[in-house]
């Protein structure tokens, strides 16, 4: 083993030997866990990698070569943390395997782009708003019908192709929420709120944004969008970009100021939980924490206030029957999983049906569905199933990555069943307006 090496493996057992050392090998987690349930595999589950990860700090298997793999493999749905009853802090320890998995590993020019986007594309609004807008240019010009029908984009790649066909239409770039201004209730004031628009959401679905705004105005908030914040990190996290994660994490900390306003809100289940998680990130440095600590108390799902303020007025009804997708970051990272129900629930007309294994993960996790497009192909089509046995004509989601991926799974699997799909806020919209 060469001297790199060895010091890998000392900052992972650094990092995670001892809670590895938690598991008690009991395997309750392994129902609750989707890739474990799709492949099958003692290292597809969390106590199989967890031991991996403990073999690995030990220096007994390579980093490399033996844990990488099922480490890649894994969703970082966090469900079985949820599972486990002596609470193994599996994100914790996956957070470490991936930044160890980072540093160690060769580098490919894809390695090397992906890292780039990550490290300057979603850490700049400007590029971001500027794939947005052409993304709407592109929709609006039609070349996208064009490129749909011959399929042209299928020759690039099979996954890219399946996802430019359900990317919802772009709102005007004219639409987009304007940055460093109020948006003031119309109502008596109940409260103030500092809003997390998102990097993709904000460029490329800012229909949703707009919504959420609405929505809070209408139960009575103020909402203010602080001009430079950046992204949350929870992509760069996911690639074990430990470092550039922590670095977002204190700009976003120095822009929004929790003085003054009572909550930090966002409408994306993924975001939301890196935002609620920031405490832990930097629980390890002094000059940091109580700001993380604070920040992270205020992070808050646009769902938790608008059952707190509301409720909605309602205007319309809902005929039909709605079933619900959690995010899982949503529910297993930020405890999130009442609210939207209950908003569900209270929607005129509309029947709600909890769907067979509701909280268990879509597999679009993050940019998972890209990367392993054929694993997480496998557990959607088990979700969809899902899906089309209660009937329900909308399928409602907390976060755009799981949206998208809802869209996919209809056309891909629910063909003949013409399903709806919609992001709660938005649905939420069209009842009030
Ligand atoms: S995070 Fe999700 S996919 Fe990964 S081990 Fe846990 S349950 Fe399985
Ligand atoms: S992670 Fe928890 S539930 Fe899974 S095997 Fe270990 S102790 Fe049991």
């Amino acid at each position: 083993m060469s001297a790199p090496e060895i010091q890998r493996h000392n900052e992972l057992f650094e990092k995670a030997f001892s809670k590895t050392n938690l598991c008690i090998q009991c395997g309750y987690c392994l129902p609750a866990c989707p890739t474990y349930q799709s492949m099958g595999t003692e290292t597809a589950s969390p106590r199989g990698r967890i031991n991996l990860v403990k073999m690995a700090a030990e220096g007994k298997i390579d980093v490399t070569k033996d844990m990488a793999g099922p480490i890649d493999l894994c969703l970082g749905c966090r469900a079985c943390e949820i599972a486990c009853p002596v609470n193994v802090p599996y994100g914790q320890i996956l957070e470490a395997a991936k930044e160890i998995i980072q540093k160690e590993k060769p580098k490919k020019t894809k390695d090397h782009f992906v890292h780039l986007l990550l490290t300057k594309g979603f850490t700049n609004p400007k590029f971001l708003n500027l794939i947005g807008d052409a993304t709407w240019l592109y929709q609006k010009s039609g070349l996208n019908k064009l490129v749909q029908k011959t399929n042209a984009i299928n020759l690039v790649a099979k996954p890219l192709g399946f996802f430019e066909k359900i990317l919802p239409p772009v709102q005007k770039p004219s639409k987009r929420t304007k940055r460093g201004e109020w948006y003031k209730t119309e109502r008596e004031c109940k409260g103030k709120v500092a809003f997390f628009v998102g990097c993709v959401t904000d460029a490329m679905m800012h229909e949703t944004n707009n919504n959420t705004i609405k929505l809070l105005n209408t139960v009575g908030l103020d909402v203010f969008i602080p001009e430079k914040q950046k992204c949350c990190g929870a992509l760069h996290a996911h690639q074990g970009l430990l470092s550039e994660t922590k670095e977002l994490a204190k700009e976003n900390l120095d822009v929004f100021k929790t003085s003054g306003i009572d909550y930090i809100v966002n409408s994306a289940g993924g975001c939301g939980a890196m935002l609620h998680e920031y405490r832990e990130l930097l629980h390890d440095e002094p000059e940091w924490q109580q700001k993380a600590e604070a920040f992270s108390k205020k992070s808050v799902d646009v769902s938790v206030l608008l059952v707190k303020y509301g409720p909605l007025p309602f205007k319309r009804e809902w005929n039909g029957i709605i079933t619900y997708q959690p995010s899982c970051h949503l529910s297993n990272v930020q405890g999130v999983t009442e609210e939207p129900r209950q908003l569900l629930r209270s929607i005129p007309g509309a029947n709600f049906i909890e769907m067979k294994d509701s909280d268990s993960c879509c597999a679009s996790g993050g940019i998972y569905n890209l990367i392993h497009y054929e694993e997480s192909s496998k557990i959607l089509a088990s979700k969809m199933e899902n899906v089309k046995n209660t009937e329900a004509t909308t399928v409602v989601t907390s976060n755009p990555g799981c949206l998208l991926q809802m869209k996919h799974g209809a056309d891909k699997f629910a063909k003949d069943y013409k399903i709806e799909t919609s992001h709660l806020v938005d649905l939420l919209v069209k009842l009030i307006d």
